[in-house]
């Protein structure tokens, strides 16, 4: 099929299925590239501002799995990218958000390549409330394993809390914390967005142990689901004095 319609085809569909399952939906505050509005849109929440019986409605969540397309990121001794494990875990949060009644985006919801300004103006662009980075630790000693949420050095309260939240996400689903920390290199993503923003290495792609939850689907469906327990609870915590 000729690119052009099938692209227009992608783009009816998903503004139709946004309008069946949306009302009072607030409009993005700044237009993005239409293809970035056919991928958002299968992921925008079914009522994303419900506020009477509990729902969330201070702002919204960037979900940004790591690398895509050309990108691999790391790889695991099985030869699984780096970029496929981020990618099913972010799916897997973005179906829990959308439980939740969380307004969200994802820079990519399938394995395509996003360069981080990009990624990055996604969340400035949107005004987003958090952006939140999955990735995978890559080396390490072989002791070395567990999961590590990183804010940038300097970042505001809100982006030390959400670490701090996210973290408590994944221990409740029991994975081991190995850091919560400032990062002393310059993370793009991290130091470029508007809003709180922390990343999160699920796990050392070097560890059998971390490596065999990161790999597997139930161990991906785990961490999204401590990733979304993070956001939510985030959200409730900067919910008042908005
Ligand atoms: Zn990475």
């Amino acid at each position: 099929m000729n690119r052009t319609v099938l692209f227009s085809m992608v783009v009816l569909l998903a503004v139709a299925a946004g309008q069946r399952f949306t009302h009072r939906r607030p409009k993005p505050q700044t237009a993005l590239m239409a293809s970035d509005m056919a991928s958002v849109k299968r992921f925008q929440p079914m009522n994303a501002t419900h506020s009477r019986s509990g729902g969330l409605t201070n702002g919204l969540v960037v979900l940004d799995p790591g690398h895509g397309g050309s990108d691999p990121g790391t790889h695991g001794p099985d030869g699984v990218d780096e970029k496929t494990i981020t990618l099913a875990v972010g799916r897997d949060a973005a179906l829990e958000l959308r439980r939740k009644h969380v307004h969200f985006i994802m820079t990519r919801d399938k394995d395509k390549y996003v360069s981080l300004p990009r990624r990055v103006a996604i969340a400035n662009r949107n005004r987003a409330a958090l952006f939140v980075s999955l990735h995978c630790d890559e080396y390490g000693y072989q002791s070395m394993h567990g999961f590590t949420v990183i804010y940038a050095q300097g970042a505001s309260r809100n982006s030390r809390l959400a670490a701090r939240l996210i973290a408590k996400g994944l221990e409740e689903q029991h994975f081991y914390c190995h850091a919560v920390r400032a990062e002393t290199r310059h993370l793009y993503v991290l130091d470029k967005t508007n809003c709180p923003a922390v990343l999160v290495e699920m796990g050392f792609m070097s560890d059998p142990g971390d490596f065999g939850y990161l790999r597997t689907r139930p161990g991906q469906h785990r961490l999204a689901q401590g990733v979304a327990r993070g956001i939510v609870s985030y959200l409730h915590h900067t919910k008042r004095g908005r």
